[in-house]
């Protein structure tokens, strides 16, 4: 490959996009083919699979051309009938709620302070209010560095018959289990510039049956995000429009190392690179922002010692010398929080290469 920047570029260790590895780059630039036959479908149905074991379903597992948001969209413009609960405890997932209310959709929600995860019993009680057919939530609220409990959460929805769950798993999704099927998810979707490690430009996501006879009685659903358009497409191994292909070839390179690596091993790396981000938090006295127990694991954010830490002034220091970026935090916590990303490819040399670079800058910083 030839004119590519990539090397020269900080090797991002924001929580998303994320580092793409070579072989990446290099599945994107295969010969281009038309989506209406032979080749496509063969491409589409190879990942299959390997997607449908990812998220836990043994439904189809569709491919948009958008990012995340035009799922998470298309989900209330497709499902919600009367009203939609948001539940929110971040950027992405409060921000649902406001996008909800642009559809024109009656919506209520379960607020926590960011930092803090959605408790259960939250849900059941206002769900209990009566009124409802859909939850949204986001498993892994990147803004926070807060995993809520998907479990915990999808049980309890359960016992709300009707209502249907729509889960975002953009930061979660390969990185630790969800199981769609199992959990009785009826939405779960992900942008594919996070946990999956690639460019970004293509959302994956995967319906229950209820959540398609749903879709197909809801009018003003659009076409472009049209549910029933991507199940009468995925039959035939295809997209309703035009998709982007590249970023398909770039899909089967990344599930294709993903069912080599296997989901738990992935899992387990995960685990021990956030372990080590974890390490070095406590080594330097600072603190998590998202509580024990409800901590991600695949970023860290975390707390600036109350400002006294200038979080802005060590961004800028590590990527001057060492050529990595970290995140300085997200919407309303900007500045009051960092974020670094342990997800999609790092091994635990690459981690400890930038635990070693944060050291060697943070002395000029205490
Ligand atoms: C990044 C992110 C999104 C937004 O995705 P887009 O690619 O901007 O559409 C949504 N949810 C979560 C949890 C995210 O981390």
């Amino acid at each position: 490959m030839s004119a590519t920047n990539h090397t020269k570029l900080p090797k991002l260790f924001i929580p998303g996009p994320v580092d793409i590895a070579p072989e990446t780059y290099e599945a994107m630039c295969q010969g281009m083919i038309g989506h209406r036959g032979g080749d496509f479908e063969a491409l589409y149905a190879s990942i299959q699979p390997g997607l449908q074991q990812i998220l836990g379903t043994k439904r189809p597992v569709y491919l948009s051309t958008s990012s995340a948001w035009g799922v998470m969209e298309g989900a209330i413009r497709n499902l919600v009938q009367t009203k939609v609960l948001n539940l929110c405890c971040g950027a992405f997932s409060d921000k649902w709620y406001d996008v909800a209310q642009r559809c024109g959709k009656q919506a209520d929600k379960v607020q926590v302070e960011w930092g803090e995860p959605i408790d259960p019993e939250a849900v059941r009680a206002k769900l209990s209010e009566g009124g409802f057919d859909t939850v949204t939530m986001v498993h892994n609220e990147t803004s926070t560095g807060v995993m809520n409990d998907l479990a915990g959460i999808a049980a309890v929805v359960k016992e709300f018959p009707g209502v249907l769950l729509v889960v975002d798993t953009v930061s979660s999704l390969s990185a630790v289990p969800v199981e769609m099927d199992k959990l009785g998810i009826d939405v779960v979707l992900a942008g594919v510039q996070k946990a999956l490690a690639l460019p970004p430009g293509l959302a994956v996501f995967a319906i229950s049956e209820a959540a398609l006879e749903r879709a197909s009685q809801t009018e003003g659903r659009g076409y472009y995000f049209d549910f029933v358009e991507f199940e009468k497409n995925a039959v035939k191994n295809n997209t309703p429009s035009t998709p982007a292909v590249s970023l398909m070839y770039a899909l089967k390179q990344k599930v294709d190392s993903i069912m080599a690596e296997g989901l738990e091993a992935r899992f387990a790396r995960h685990a021990k690179l956030n372990s080590m981000i974890h390490a070095w938090v406590a080594k330097h006295g600072f603190k998590n922002f998202a509580p024990e127990g409800y901590q991600s694991k695949t970023l860290t954010a975390i707390d600036n010692k109350d400002g006294e830490f200038d979080v802005a002034g060590f961004i800028k220091a590590l990527r001057a010398k060492h050529n990595v970026l970290i995140n300085g935090g997200y919407g309303k916590i900007k500045g009051i929080t960092f974020r670094i990303s342990n997800m999609g490819n790092e091994t635990e040399q690459s981690i400890q290469e930038l635990i070693d670079q944060l050291d060697d800058v943070i002395v000029d910083f205490k």
